[in-house]
């Protein structure tokens, strides 16, 4: 598809050459297609993931979702799923057998985490997780039985951004997958598959359907990275419904005026909350004191609309009465949609290296609402919370 961004997702998975069609591709709802003949039945079983054989393995909406992100990514091939987590949990599954090693970043999403300390430890595959700071010292970490590295940038809470290229030369010259999740730079921000990722995922829960509606993710992935992805795809049973698909498609559509005004608001607010004597630090990728900041500067194209904050110093009551009072930031955890939101994180989880501080982080996510009333908002919050303490 030719044009830039914004007019590729304003045509992508839609028919553009025939009359009187609707604008929208119709939402197919099936669990069976039906064949004439034997030999019909034959030739859609040569492509079940092309053409329309059997639900589980795809639907023409969710082919056009796929078809999209592929081309947004720069793909040979896209695979939707039932939820962001599902994704990742094909991801991980795809690569490795018992005796494996997986290489996880510590600022991970924490549920990620979760599905390699149940599940992948339970088929015999063991996850060390690095600092987020690592880069070609990676090398240093690789062990003789390490199939995969699994990076996340910015990171889930803490924002923290890698150095993606450094490590993928890494991978690619010892023969170790990459996957990476990108949820937070949707794929307007950041292109991994050009830094040399293999797999590429997206909750499009959040940014991609962008109403808070819909449960959905997508992988995308190099053609070498394909069959292992689909054999796990397969074994594991997720498919991804038509009406999700679909809201993933129609959420594209709009993805390019709504990413912009999140990031400035969100830019604003951050910088904002940096000048307040009550917060010490604001982990924002976008801003120069944030890991990675350099980074994020040399590799993304933009940034969305979620970040954290650490207060200076804050009492329990204190932190309870800043949150519950809240006006527009209710707290909630599927970012991405155009209310803002507000939740705490749980840098506890964290191990490489500890966290290092018990100060209360807040993870706030920046919606389309104006931002001078969120920063009222917040302004508020400080107020009440220095009553409070
Ligand atoms: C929300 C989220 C996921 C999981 O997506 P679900 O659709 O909720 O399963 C994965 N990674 C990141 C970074 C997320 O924020």
């Amino acid at each position: 598809m030719s044009g830039k961004p914004t007019t590729r997702l304003t045509k992508l998975g839609r028919t553009l050459d025939r009359d009187g069609q609707s604008v929208n591709p119709p939402v197919y709802r099936a669990s069976t297609f039906v064949f004439g003949s034997l030999a019909a039945f034959d030739k859609a079983s040569a492509t079940p993931f092309d053409t329309p054989f059997y639900g589980r393995v795809g639907t023409p909406t969710s082919f056009a979702f796929e078809e999209a992100m592929a081309d947004l990514e720069g793909a040979a091939r896209a695979i939707a799923y039932p939820s962001g987590l599902a994704a990742i949990a094909a991801v991980l599954h795809a690569f490795v057998e018992a005796g494996d090693h997986v290489l996880m970043v510590d600022s991970v999403y924490g549920p990620s985490r979760r599905t390699c300390e149940t599940s992948l430890r339970r088929l015999g595959v063991e996850t060390s997780y690095f600092d987020p700071a690592t880069g070609a010292e990676i090398a240093d970490l690789i062990r003789p039985n390490t199939r995969l590295i699994f990076l996340e940038s910015p990171g889930s809470g803490t924002f923290e951004v890698q150095d993606i290229p450094a490590i993928t030369r890494i991978a690619r010259e010892k023969g170790i997958w990459t996957a990476l999740d990108a949820t937070w730079a949707t794929p307007l921000y950041l292109k991994p598959l050009a830094l040399g990722v293999d797999v590429s995922i997206h909750a499009a829960t959040k940014y991609i359907t962008g109403h808070s509606d819909a449960m959905l993710g997508v992988a995308s992935m190099t053609a070498e990275a394909e069959p292992h992805v689909r054999r796990a795809t397969q074994a594991l049973g997720y498919v991804a419904g038509s009406e999700e698909a679909n809201l993933g498609l129609r959420g594209l559509r709009t993805l390019g005026v709504r990413l912009p005004r999140h990031d400035a608001s969100a830019r604003r607010i951050a910088g904002w909350l940096a000048s307040r004597d009550e917060v010490s630090r604001v982990f924002h990728p976008a801003l120069p004191g944030t890991a990675g900041h350099d980074c994020w500067a040399r590799d993304f194209t933009g940034a969305s609309g979620l970040f954290s904050f650490e207060f200076a110093d804050i009492s329990k009551p204190g932190f309870a009465a800043f949150v519950d009072g809240l006006e527009h930031f209710l707290v909630g955890f599927s970012w991405g949609g155009y209310e803002s939101l507000a939740l705490p994180v749980h840098t506890e989880q964290r191990s490489a290296p500890p966290w290092g501080s018990d100060r209360p982080v807040l993870r706030l996510h920046i919606g389309l609402e104006d931002p001078d009333d969120l920063i009222d908002d917040l302004s508020r919050g400080f107020d009440r919370a220095k009553t409070a303490s």
